[in-house]
């Protein structure tokens, strides 16, 4: 931004002269942020004029969600201008980390599905290559949760302010979206076309933000669409007021779920809204022939939402650029490709046909077409009827976005290896033996930028004096750290960065929700969306086993710990909302009870987002990766708390098998079920829970004074959740696997007995975890799928 500090502080105390009297830090955060956009902005335009010129493939990542967290000190490191602001800051009386605080993050995501596409962003800027995001630009982010009485409660987050937003409205580039209508051939100067008669349409007006790469030379785009009424005729037989209303609400919030409420029709409207919109922008913008587009433009869509960007494409292809249906299947399965995220059967998105059918007429019956010529194309093989039940997209009135995506995409990719694996062998077994080319797999990563650099400046510190610092551009030279390993003073460094990363969590825990953390308690930490299958209700049974084990055994006295959840559930989950209660109310009683407060304490965070990952990673000793087996795809959360010198207590799941494979199984605590178990027990339906409390007088005793009402307070809600564990049958396998997962906490306090022991060990995570930074993700799609080339930005 500045050459120097001097010349930084000269231009900002000018601009706050300007600004008026008081120097608050409102005004000083004012001013710093347009310092930042000015600087920005031209090199935002010079990245636009190099991509114009040179004429390169673009890649366009399509996202319903982008969790991009807070923006202006990620800028600010990227930028490499962090610490010259930061000291000619504090020489003016402002602490740079004050002025962040005042940020609110833009919550236009759920969880690892969006900070995934938020990371990909950073890396793909980082990398010069020539990579932008397609968003949503939701009024209102994910809500803000609190509790009242120990339930979650959910208050609309505003994040869009008057002034200071993070991103340019850019009406100019406004395209109109068609709802409803009604189909009709008519013939036009080449022929017979369709032509969607009295539609309805939507305005969908583009706001940019900017995506700066490390050393500040590339800055890509995030674009985002917010929906708003077209000057277009409206249908004379429909109510305006309505229409006005409908509009705003296409934009108005983030679903709060991606695994539930699906049918909901305003879900189907952002989806088509982000696909059309999307794609008109790319077709109406482009310098090259129609024709070409594989050529000049690779297009991922980050698991099914944006499906409809398959049939989109289609229609403006053959209705508005007069292609052949030949030529335009061609041009769409040359240029789009997939990413899937779950294999958990109720998150698998599909969509009743009827509803289509109605609000986009034309997409239906082009989705229909596809599926007819793909169904064609099946006929001349043998195929029993489940095969043919697994390769339709249309079937019994349903429409299955992920056998559209496949069929409508030239790569399928998972985001573990295992996880691949399940699509491949499994779930999709018979796509795959279709298109036997199409699946590979990408194991997901993070910005190690966002997630060391700035998360943990003091570690990231003492990493580049100890090994340089050319591990920032070349994440997996964090190997090189291998060899401190055993060096008692580098060993020591690290544990005085862990206990002030402790102290600033602490010191942000007190201001934030008034609670006292001892800094010499484990702070073992799970922090994730609450859903059944991550089984946080597994780790709460636990520690009710650990307080019943303080009281009835007097030599029972374990090492302080302190245990901190975090994570919100969506609002129409009643379970997970219930496992919530249920943690507040045991954490009342653990935390209320003198003996046992000495041992254990639970610290349930508040509205878990972003920043507050930000806060609690770098503090965290241990990093609970609980998942049933089979069931978390990847999961990224574990890379974070890896990267930064955590312990990872978890199941093999996810890319938690990779994580064991580059450590070293011997440097985490790994129990439970594999994979295949659970999905044998599912398929034979074999796993009776009963057995086991039976078995287990540890688990018996627990159940019973669940049963009794023992760990509830006035109104009971442990009810459902005792209901689950035994006449659903446990269908998360929490009873199966919580007698090894208590042995594995076992070994891991003997571990942590021995300080020098566990340190070395989580240097060891730390000098491990560089291959899943996303810059070697997006590297390999680059290779693999998107075929980019880097565009080496002129400083
Ligand atoms: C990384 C991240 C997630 C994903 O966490 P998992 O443990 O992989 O589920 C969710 N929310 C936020 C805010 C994150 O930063």
């Amino acid at each position: 931004m500045f050459s120097s500090k001097e010349e930084f502080k000269q231009s900002f105390v000018t601009r706050m002269e300007h600004k008026g009297l008081e120097k608050t830090s409102e005004l000083a955060y004012e001013t710093l942020w347009e310092m930042m956009q000015e600087w920005i902005q031209e090199r935002w335009n010079r990245t636009s004029q190099l991509y114009k010129e040179n004429g390169e493939k673009q890649l366009y990542y399509f996202s319903i969600e982008f969790l991009i967290g807070r923006v202006l000190g990620q800028n600010l490191i990227n930028a490499n201008h962090y610490n010259l602001v930061k000291e000619g800051l504090e020489e003016l009386g402002f602490q740079l980390s004050e002025l962040e605080e005042l940020e609110t993050e833009p919550g236009l995501g759920n969880g690892g599905l969006g900070r995934l596409a938020a990371c990909f962003l950073d890396s793909l800027a980082s990398l010069e290559l020539p990579g932008h995001g397609y968003g949503l630009r939701y009024k209102g982010g994910l809500f803000t949760q609190h509790f009242v009485d120990g339930y979650q409660t959910e208050q609309p987050t505003q994040w869009i302010q008057e002034e200071n937003n993070v991103d340019v409205r850019r009406e100019e580039l406004a395209v109109d979206i068609p709802y409803y209508g009604d189909p009709q051939l008519v013939m036009g100067l080449d022929g017979l076309k369709v032509k969607v008669e009295n539609a309805e349409w939507v305005k969908a007006v583009p706001y940019d933000l900017p995506v700066v790469g490390a050393n500040g030379g590339t800055v890509n785009t995030l674009r985002l669409w917010q929906a708003e009424v077209s000057d277009r005729p409206f249908p004379g037989n429909k109510d305006y007021a309505v229409y006005q209303s409908e509009t705003a609400k296409i934009t108005d919030r983030l679903y709060p779920d991606d695994s539930l409420d699906a049918g909901k029709i305003l879900r189907l409207k952002q989806q088509y809204f982000l696909c059309s919109a999307s794609l008109q922008n790319i077709l109406n913008n482009r310098n090259f022939a129609v024709e070409t587009l594989p050529d000049n433009v690779a297009i991922q869509i980050n698991d099914t939402h944006p499906a409809l960007a398959i049939p989109e494409l289609m229609r403006l292809l053959v209705d508005e650029h007069a292609l052949s249906w030949e030529e335009a299947w061609g041009i769409t399965t040359r240029t789009i490709s997939y990413t899937n995220h779950t294999i958990l059967e109720e998150a698998m998105e599909k969509w009743d046909s009827r509803l289509i059918q109605s609000l986009l007429p034309r997409i239906y019956s082009i989705i229909e077409e596809i599926d007819r010529r793909f169904k064609e194309s099946l006929e001349q093989q043998p195929m029993d009827e489940e095969s043919l039940h697994k390769l339709s997209i249309i079937e019994n009135g349903i429409i299955k976005m992920a056998v559209l995506a496949v069929v409508g995409s030239y790569k399928v990719n998972g985001v573990a290896k295992l996880h691949t694996e399940i699509l491949k062998k499994r779930e999709m077994k018979e796509l795959n033996e279709q298109f036997p080319d199409k699946f590979h797999n990408k194991t997901n990563g993070i910005t190690h930028r966002r997630w060391l650099l700035k998360a943990n400046r003091e570690l990231s510190g003492l990493i580049s004096e100890t090994i340089g610092t050319q591990w920032i551009k070349e994440p997996e030279r964090l190997k090189e750290l291998h060899y401190f390993a055993q060096n008692h003073s580098f060993l020591q460094d690290f544990q005085v960065i862990k206990s002030l990363k402790k102290d600033h969590l602490i010191h942000h825990l007190q201001r934030d929700q008034n609670v006292i953390v001892d800094p010499d308690s484990i702070f073992d930490i799970h922090i994730k969306r609450f859903h059944g299958y991550k089984r946080q209700l597994m780790n709460i049974l636990h520690i009710q086993m650990l307080y019943d084990r303080i009281k009835r055994d007097s030599t029972y006295r374990p090492y302080p710990r302190t245990f901190f959840f975090g994570g919100k559930a969506a609002p129409s989950y009643h379970f997970a909302k219930q496992v919530i209660k249920m943690i507040n109310t045991v954490a009342m009683k653990v935390n209320s009870d003198p003996l046992v407060r000495k041992h254990l304490h639970i610290v349930f965070v508040e509205n878990y987002n972003v920043t507050q990952a930000e806060y609690l990673i770098p503090a965290a000793d241990v990093s609970e990766q609980i998942s049933t087996a089979s069931k978390e795809a990847s999961g990224t959360g574990n890379m974070k708390l890896m990267m930064n010198g955590a312990l990872t207590i978890g199941t093999f799941d996810g890319a938690n098998v990779e994580i064991f494979d580059q450590v070293g199984k011997e440097n985490a605590f790994v129990f439970g079920m594999r994979a295949e178990q659970v999905m044998e027990y599912e398929k034979e339906q074999s796993y009776n829970p009963k057995g086991i409390i039976e078995a287990d007088p540890e688990i018996a005793q627990l159940m019973e004074e669940l049963v009794k009402g023992e760990w509830t307070e006035g109104k009971t809600n442990v009810d459902f959740i005792v209901e689950q564990l035994l006449e659903d049958r446990d269908p998360y396998f929490v009873l199966k696997d919580i007698r090894s997962y208590s042995k594995a906490h076992e070994q891991l306090l003997e571990v942590y007995a021995q300080p020098e022991k566990w340190a070395e060990m989580c240097v060891k995570n730390i000098a491990a975890s560089g291959i899943f930074s996303s810059d070697r993700t997006i590297q390999q799609y680059s290779d693999d799928v998107w075929h980019l080339t880097k565009i080496p930005s002129v400083h």
